[in-house]
């Protein structure tokens, strides 16, 4: 466990069946609009896949997996929200957290990088 620093912060789905933490704030956070973060409102957050500690039981998860299958995005099987993805082809070093699921108070004040999803 890395919590030397006390820094860790651990956000939720809306029903609380999938609890995610990761090592701290990212430095900044992707705001993407292809067709699926548009409409999920995804606000990402990104990590290695070793640094993020995803807390759900074995089927509290439902996985989607979209046409170019590059990564599966996960939400929860309760609540519906889209808590994080990961890589299927895509690097294997890096997976996305939806900053949605902690408080706003932990991201929002974050520079924004605007991601033309959209155009690939
Ligand atoms: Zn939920």
């Amino acid at each position: 466990m890395a919590c030397a620093e006390g820094a860790a912060i651990t956000g939720h789905c809306h029903c609380g069946a999938v609890l995610i933490t990761i090592p701290g704030p990212p430095e900044q956070v992707t705001q993407c609009n292809c067709s699926l973060c548009r409409r999920t409102g995804w606000i990402g957050g990104y990590w290695h896949p070793d640094e993020v500690i995803i807390d759900a039981a074995p089927d509290a998860l439902n996985p989607y997996v979209q046409g170019d299958k590059m990564i599966t995005t996960w939400n929860c099987k309760t609540c519906g929200a889209h808590t994080h993805w990961t890589p299927i082809t895509a690097s294997p070093d890096r997976m996305g957290v939806n900053m949605r699921m902690f408080d706003p108070a932990e991201w929002q004040h974050l520079p924004v990088q605007e991601v033309d999803g959209a155009s690939f």
